[in-house]
C-alpha cells in the first residue's frame, strides 16, 4: 500500500529546520505484514529528542530513514503467526523490540535485547526485515517503528495492546517518555517512600520521572533545568523546589536546601554538565541514574574516590528498565486513576507536514510534547 511518511535523508543540517527542511514528507510503498508482524494505522505520534538526535547527527543512524517511534494506533492486519492481536485492537509502539529468546530477555531485561539492539542499529524490523520502499530504494525503519507515517508495519514485539478507552494522543507517550521516565524511578532506582529526589532536565522524560517520583511517595522533588518555562511546568506538576541550572552555584544551593544532597538524582537531558550536577547533588550513600543519550564522543568524569568513600551508586537506565508488556498496562491504570497525569505534559498538536517546524519547537524546549495527530 502507499503511505505518507517523514523521511530523513541527511543528518546535521543547520537549524532552524523550517528553513533547512531535513525531513521530507514522501509517498512510500509499505509491504504487507510478514510472519510475526502487524500493520498499524498510526493515530498519534509524538516528537521525541531521540528523533532530534538522529536529525542533528548526535546519534548517527544509516539513511534514508523514516523517523518516529513514540506513537499509538489501531491494528489493521496481522501477519501469519500473530494470534494474540486482531484488527481493531489499540496498541502503543515500544522503541526496543524484544525477542524473548536471548539471555537479557530471559533475565527479564528486554530493554537490553540483543536482537533488538542489532535491528535498531541497522534500521530494520526485529529479525532484519525492511517493509518501506520508494521505487527501487530501500527506506530504513527508525527503532523498528517509523511512526511519522499514516501506517506502519512492525514486529508484533514492537507493540503492546492497550485499553480502547484512552485517547491515542495520551497513549502515545507511554511508549517512550513515560516508560523511560517513570521506569527510571520505579524500576532502575526503585525509590523508597519518603525519599528525596532531584531531576536534572525537564523534557518529556524528566517530567515523567517527576510524576513517577510523586506517585512513588517522594517527600522532596527538586527540579532542575536551564529553561524557565520548564521549571514553571515542573512546579505546576508538583516539584517541591526548582533550580535554574544556569546558576553557577546550583550544586551548592541544592545541597544546602537538602542538607547535603538527595537520595536519588536523575539525569534525563543527555548532557555531560547535567550529569555532573546530578552526581554532585547525590548525597553520601545515594544513587545517580541517567536516562540521557549523549553523543558517543562525550565523556563524563568524576573523582573515583567518591564512589568508594561516599558509597555512591551510578546507574544507567534504558527504556526505564521496563518490561513493556508488564509496565505499560500498570502505568496506564495509574494514569486512569489520575495518579500519573501524563496528559499534563502534552502541549501542542501538529500535522505531519508541520514536522520540521515541530522539531524547531521541540529543540527550543517550550513544549513538553509535540504530537502529530493529522497524517
Ligand atoms: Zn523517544
Ligand atoms: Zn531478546
Amino acid at each position: 500500500m502507499k503511505v505518507r511518511s517523514a523521511v530523513l535523508r541527511e543528518m546535521g543540517l543547520p537549524k532552524p529546520y523550517k528553513d533547512s527542511r531535513p525531513i521530507t514528507i514522501e509517498t512510500l510503498e509499505l509491504d504487507p505484514p510478514q510472519t510475526g508482524e502487524v500493520l498499524v494505522e498510526v493515530k498519534a505520534a509524538s516528537l521525541c529528542h531521540s528523533d532530534l538526535s538522529v536529525i542533528d547527527g548526535s546519534r548517527p543512524r544509516p539513511l534514508p530513514m523514516a523517523l518516529g517511534h513514540e506513537a499509538s494506533g489501531v491494528v489493521k492486519e496481522v501477519g501469519a503467526g500473530v494470534t494474540d492481536l486482531q484488527p481493531g485492537d489499540h496498541v502503543v509502539f515500544v522503541f526496543v523490540p524484544s525477542c524473548g529468546e536471548c539471555i537479557p530477555c530471559k533475565e527479564g531485561r528486554p530493554a537490553l535485547c540483543e536482537k533488538g539492539a542489532v535491528s535498531n542499529t541497522n534500521g530494520t524490523l526485529l529479525g532484519g526485515g525492511i517493509r518501506l520502499h520508494k521505487d527501487d530504494e530501500t527506506i530504513l525503519h527508525h527503532l523498528g517503528v517509523s511512526a511519522f507515517s499514516d501506517h506502519a508495519v512492525v514486529s508484533r514485539k514492537s507493540v503492546v495492546k492497550v485499553d480502547k478507552n484512552i485517547p491515542f494522543e495520551q497513549i502515545a507517550l507511554f511508549g517512550c517518555a513515560v516508560i523511560t521516565g517513570v521506569g527510571a524511578v520505579v524500576n532502575t532506582a526503585n525509590i523508597k517512600f519518603g525519599s528525596t529526589v532531584a531531576i536534572i532536565g525537564l523534557g518529556g522524560i524528566g517530567l515523567s520521572a517527576l510524576l513517577g517520583a510523586i506517585a512513588s511517595g517522594a517527600s522532596r522533588i527538586i527540579a532542575v533545568d536551564i529553561n524557565e518555562t520548564k521549571l514553571e511546568k515542573a512546579r505546576e506538576l508538583g516539584a517541591t523546589d526548582v533550580f535554574d541550572s544556569k546558576d553557577p552555584k546550583v550544586v551548592e544551593l541544592i545541597k544546602e536546601a537538602t542538607g547535603g544532597g538527595v537520595d536519588y538524582a536523575f539525569e534525563t537531558a543527555g548532557v555531560v554538565k547535567a550529569m555532573e550536577v546530578a552526581y554532585a547533588v547525590t548525597k553520601r550513600g545515594g544513587t545517580t541514574v541517567t536516562t540521557g543519550l549523549p553523543h558517543p564522543d562525550h565523556h563524563f568524569s568524576f573523582p573515583q574516590v567518591t564512589l568508594t568513600a561516599e558509597e555512591k551508586t551510578l546507574k544507567g537506565s534504558y527504556v526505564g528498565s521496563c518490561v513493556p508488556n508488564r509496565d505499560i498496562p500498570r502505568f496506564i491504570e495509574l494514569f486512569r486513576q489520575q495518579r500519573l497525569p501524563v496528559d499534563k505534559l502534552v502541549a501542542k498538536f501538529i500535522r505531519l507536514d508541520e514536522i520540521n517546524e515541530g522539531f524547531d519547537l521541540l529543540a527550543k524546549g517550550e513544549y513538553s510534547r509535540i504530537i502529530i495527530n493529522e497524517f
